[in-house]
């Protein structure tokens, strides 16, 4: 593109959780429906190198890219918004930034000279941004800068998008804030002060936004857009109004209505290529909006409480619920109830079951239960990653009869070890960065289950996973009814594993919820959901809900 790469830069005011992520996101689409390649990055300001070794109740759910990078689950809503796989380079953290600068300290680069924030790890930050465009082939890069302005952790992050504006000039970069308008219930008024305070202080590192986008529980006036607009010395156009919906996809038709598409291309001296098309999008918040018959998927997890931890389960769900034509609600149930004889009614209130992916022995036997359950009942099961490895112990200890089977994960000594370490893994001490992650090749092996979903000969999934299924049990679990169904090309590994004798019961080594997209569902979600509607649809007259769950972007 003439005139080099363009950058948007977002960051936050207020508070937190408002929607930063899901606002960039879906400009993302705004500006790809106009024809520009475009790519995102997420700034975070914690020291961890990766998410990957943080609690899910910390940071929510790890998401992983094609090419196996650990990465804040905001990387989620970019790809399902903007359809496009991002790289390693579109996540940064205060953490690689100091690890890589020390590291060239420690090799001698600097040649005696003192590093500093300004300008060492200010250039490191300029460089890891730099590498987007250079990677990605993006003409527009959005930043989003991670936590809220006024962070000590952030300062250097702003610092060196203040330093790209300079560097780069106006027409090549642009600044979005992104707050939040409380609502005080006594006088029923929208408060606009938090948002001028929280420019001064952008302002007093030296960025002038050049839009404001808005959100609120609460529609958002003329005259407020007027006043923010004076107060914070921006348009009254570039004050974009984002009212809390409970439909995500919404997002980008809302920035679109507000007109943020056609103001951001103008301030970055672009014309759109072509006239976006949103009919699609269009499609999907109507069908969302649609009563539809319900079906109740039980999600039987470890961190339940926390629903960020399954963000793209969730929104797999949803994707595959849409295409289905039925509405899912999910019942969060937490595996170590299971084990206490708790939250069993809700379990077989259930049409279809999902065990998640997770690491670790708490509550494991709740899993095996609800496998167990799911497969003696004919309950439609997707069993994702560790909810497949969960499969094969309950089938192996069940249907086989080996009652002490497990993973190595779990028991050391088990003397069936069905799932285990590959014989290279062994010895591998490090907790990050050491799984089998990314992009794997898998063929569907004809005349299965998952070969009719796919309709493919061989797909691509993305893994997050250190335990494989154990060949030693191969030939015995089939013996019994156990269907490979998926292998990895030269067959070493498996990679999908179903029932025969079961109307949807599946697990699969990799984590297909990663790739499922709003218009593009995945397959194996759609089957659990048309079998979860088929039997919910046997069980009884179908229940009807009111619209859509509400989801308040995050
Ligand atoms: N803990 C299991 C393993 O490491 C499963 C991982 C997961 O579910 N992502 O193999």
């Amino acid at each position: 593109m003439a005139g080099g790469t363009k950058y948007i830069f977002l960051t936050g005011g207020v508070v937190s959780s408002v929607g930063k992520g899901v606002t960039a996101a879906a400009l993302g689409r705004l500006l790809r429906e106009r024809g520009f390649a475009v790519s995102i990055q997420k700034l975070d300001p914690y020291i961890n190198v990766d998410p990957g070794t943080m609690s899910p109740y910390q940071h929510g759910e790890v998401y992983v890219l094609d090419d196996g990078a650990e990465t804040d689950l905001d990387l989620g809503h970019y790809e399902r918004f903007i359809d496009v796989s991002l790289s390693r380079v579109c996540n940064v953290t205060t953490g690689q930034i100091y690890s890589e600068v020390i590291g060239q300290e420690r090799r001698g680069d600097f040649l005696g000279g003192t590093i500093q924030v300004i300008p060492h790890i200010t250039n490191e930050i300029k460089q890891r941004i730099g590498l987007v465009p250079r990677e990605t082939q993006a003409e527009i890069v959005l930043v989003e800068v991670g936590g809220t302005v006024g962070d000590i952790e952030s300062l250097p992050f702003l610092e060196a998008l203040r330093q790209m504006r300079a560097d780069l000039g106006r027409e090549n970069t642009l600044f979005i804030h992104v707050t939040w308008l409380p609502h005080i219930g006594a006088t029923g008024e929208l408060k606009t002060k938090p948002t001028q305070h929280s420019v001064r202080e952008l302002r007093s590192i030296g960025i002038q936004p050049d839009v404001i986008v808005a959100r609120s529980d609460h529609p958002v006036g003329e005259d407020l857009r007027e006043k923010i607009g004076l107060f914070c010395d921006v348009e009254a156009r570039a004050v974009i109004p984002l009212v809390t919906t409970n439909v995500l996809y919404e997002v980008p038709l809302m920035l679109e209505r507000e007109g943020l598409g056609e103001f951001v291309l103008g301030r970055l001296g672009l014309e759109a290529r072509h006239r976006p098309d949103w009919s699609e999008w269009e499609r999907l918040v109507a069908a969302e909006r649609t009563r539809r018959p319900t079906v109740r998927i039980a999600l039987v997890g470890k961190y339940v409480e926390l629903k960020d931890a399954y963000m793209s389960v969730r929104e797999a769900v949803r994707h595959a619920a849409l295409h289905a034509g039925v509405e899912a609600e999910i019942l969060w149930l937490h595996s170590a109830d299971l084990e206490k004889g708790k939250g069993w009614k809700e379990l077989e209130s259930a049409d279809g079951v999902i065990v998640p992916g997770g690491f670790g022995s708490r509550g494991i036997e709740g899993k095996i239960a609800a496998a167990r359950y799911s497969r003696e009942h004919k309950v439609p099961y997707l069993g994702l990653c560790l909810g497949m490895q969960v499969m094969v112990i309950e089938f192996a200890r069940h249907v086989l009869g080996s009652e002490d089977a497990n993973s190595t994960e779990f028991d050391r000594s088990t003397p069936h070890p069905v799932i285990d370490l590959l014989p290279e893994q062994r010895g591998i001490g490090n907790m990050g960065g050491t799984m089998r992650l990314g992009l794997y090749p898998c063929r569907l092996v004809p005349d299965t289950r998952a070969a009719r979903a796919y309709e493919e000969p061989e797909v691509q999934e993305r893994h997050r996973h250190r335990f494989e299924f154990n060949n030693t049990y191969r030939e015995i679990l089939a013996s019994h009814g156990l269907v490979y169904s998926g292998l990895s090309p030269d067959s070493r590994l498996v990679e999908i594993v179903e029932l025969a004798d079961h109307p949807y019961m599946l697990g699969s080594q990799f984590h297909p919820e990663f790739l499922s997209r709003p218009t593009r569902p995945h397959p194996l979600f759609v089957g659990l959901l048309q079998a979860a509607a088929n039997r919910a649809k046997t069980k009884e007259a179908p229940r009807q809900v009111a619209v859509a769950s509400p989801s308040v972007p995050s």
